[in-house]
């Protein structure tokens, strides 16, 4: 982090240039603990979460490869050790997220799981430097990616990219147990609805997942952008927090207004989609 030493990895990553695209994304944001064992260690509009546990760490999302020097400074900063990461999960199928595998792989070593529909997206991608999209382990609906004693459970919710998958969890804080939850994305932005090629059923299948979306008992939620769960309003009250208050990542009526934000936002830019392309006929 700025004004801290760094170690050896961590200086020579931050020689390099850092790529932020766009502008800003890549600044750093203060590494925290969500709850239990369950880290923010992403930039400031790219999320990354570390789940620490004996048999060393899970890392969420590498995000873009200029992005993973900021993720190593933040995971450090925490006191962890970036290369104790065994398990890189990908995130969706955007380079935005999933960028940085290679660099990650290469300096962890780490077993990289990739979604089985997110795979030819994935792989389509170049990282700099002629690196090649690593991928160790494919992942279908329903399966868990599991190390010391954390389990996650993947859930595939298709809109946002074909094979979107949200991640459940449990986690502990006080000895209460929450469902956790690290949301893919609902977002619709830059999406095509009307005569999409690639994924002709998109809307049909969006919607689906909104209605799948609020059927999972979500308490602790965090997704791949931090503007989609108040990452900044819910890291202030975690600063503030005070012994008695609650985390203010337990939200399950945040989640439910979340997906209900974004399942208006879907509905109104496909009818705006239908109506350009009717009145373009
Ligand atoms: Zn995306």
């Amino acid at each position: 982090m700025p004004g801290k030493s760094c170690t050896f990895l961590a200086c020579l990553l931050l020689s390099s240039v850092l790529q932020a695209q766009p502008p800003g994304w890549n600044d750093p944001f203060p590494p925290h603990r969500v709850m239990d064992n369950l880290y923010y260690v992403g930039t400031s509009q790219l999320a990354s979460w570390l789940l620490t546990t004996d048999e060393g760490h899970i890392l969420v999302s590498s995000n873009y490869e200029s992005s993973v020097s900021v993720i190593l400074a933040a995971v450090e900063d925490l006191g962890f050790k970036f290369s104790d990461i065994r398990i890189l999960i990908s995130g969706h199928a955007h380079p935005d997220h999933v960028e940085g595998d290679a660099l990650v792989k290469q300096l962890t070593g780490a077993e990289v799981v990739v979604g089985r529909l997110e795979l030819p997206y994935v792989q389509a991608f170049q990282p700099p430097g002629g690196k090649v999209q690593p991928v160790d382990r494919i992942i279908d609906d329903g399966d868990t990616v599991s190390l010391g004693d954390t389990s996650l459970t993947a859930h595939v919710l298709p809109g946002h990219t074909r094979g979107c998958i949200s991640w459940s969890l449990q986690l502990e804080e006080a000895g209460q147990t929450y469902y956790g939850w690290i949301e893919c994305s609902l977002n619709n932005l830059g999406i095509r609805f009307v005569d999409n090629q690639e994924f002709p059923d998109i809307v049909e299948v969006f919607r689906e997942t909104f209605t799948k979306a609020r059927e999972f008992p979500v308490e602790v939620f965090v997704s791949s952008h931090g503007v989609f769960y108040g990452l900044e309003e819910k890291y202030v009250k975690l600063l503030n927090r005070k012994p008695g208050d609650p985390n203010p990542f337990v939200d399950p009526t945040g989640y439910q207004a979340h997906v209900d934000e974004y399942e208006a936002l879907f509905e109104a830019m496909v009818a705006r989609q239908q109506a350009e392309a009717a009145s373009d006929d």
